[in-house]
């Protein structure tokens, strides 16, 4: 496994691959392991000749007020991790690598990128979309794999490929959860053990949500009402940031669940602000 810093090398050594008839399969992350961005590592593993994992704490994707420098850093743990796995190149560059100063260049899907964790985090889905076609274009990447915990960011990525007709194909991955349900974040190390006691409660929320629904239940607003007083029971530590039920391509709020929707949530814990979310069947 070779560890890149410079965009130029990695463009050079993928372009290269690329003549030579080879697949590239990309895994964006921003780092500090866990087995959600391995089983991205493994899948990007068994479907393409190279995997590339770029490892990155993008600045652009951070609000003023928000965790851009406490986000949890191990770069040795992180790069024997992805060297275990197979990965051929650990893409690391440093912001002044990826950014020049005068940088002016953006990409934006406002239309996704304003609902749900957009009205919070306004700038967010911009950083992210900016950062991962610059990530595409040095890469070539035919194969880019994603993690289904943050839907949204994938639904915007996915249009923004349509969109732009960027050769590239987006795979999800289903989300990876400890055994008592919490879904796997690097942030989950902000929650104190009292937090961490309750944070399961999110999942279990959603999954009597998507219980209720294959029994009968289709009104969006009792199910989110049944949520929030769930939460309000068994995670008194928790503030909702949003509970929302929406088409899970468009984005868009659903009022009466006919097909599939997606319920997507997002509740501060302590210094943490957790994600989740559960496909609705009717
Ligand atoms: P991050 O390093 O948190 O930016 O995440 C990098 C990639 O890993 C993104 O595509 C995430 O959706 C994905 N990811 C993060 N947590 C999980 C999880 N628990 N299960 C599956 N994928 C995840």
């Amino acid at each position: 496994m070779q560890v890149i810093h410079e965009p130029s090398a990695l463009q050079t050594l993928c372009l290269g691959w690329r003549r030579q008839g080879l697949t590239v399969a990309l895994v964006p992350t921003m780092g500090y392991y866990h087995e959600g961005h391995a089983s991205l590592i493994r899948y990007a593993r068994s479907v393409a000749d190279k995997v590339v994992v770029s490892l990155f704490v993008n600045p652009t994707q951070f609000g003023p007020n928000e965790d851009l420098e406490a986000y949890p850093r191990d770069f040795e743990r992180d790069s024997a991790l992805v060297r275990e796995l197979g990965g051929d190149v650990l893409y690391a560059p440093a912001p002044a690598q990826m950014y020049e100063a005068d940088h002016a260049t953006w990409v934006e899907v406002p239309e996704l990128a304003s609902t749900l964790c957009g009205v919070t985090r306004p700038i967010h889905f911009r950083g992210v979309c900016t950062v991962v076609l610059k990530l595409f274009m040095l890469t070539q990447a035919q194969i880019a794999v994603f993690g289904e915990k943050d839907w949204q960011q994938l639904a915007i990525l996915k249009r923004m490929v349509r969109d732009l007709n960027v050769p590239i194909k987006l795979v999800g991955q289903p989300i990876v959860r400890e055994a008592d349900g919490l879904a796997l974040s690097s942030r989950n190390v902000y929650l104190t053990p009292e937090e961490r006691a309750q944070a399961p409660q999110i999942h279990n929320s959603l999954v009597a949500a998507a219980e209720s629904v294959a029994h009968g239940e289709h009104d969006s607003a009792r199910i989110v009402d049944g949520i929030r007083a769930y939460l309000k029971e068994h995670l008194p530590c928790g503030e909702e940031d949003y509970i929302s039920i929406v088409h899970p391509e468009r984005l868009t709020p659903i009022t009466t669940i006919t097909d599939t929707a997606l319920c997507a949530v997002a509740i501060r814990v302590g210094k943490a602000r957790l994600i989740d979310n559960i496909l609705l069947k009717a």
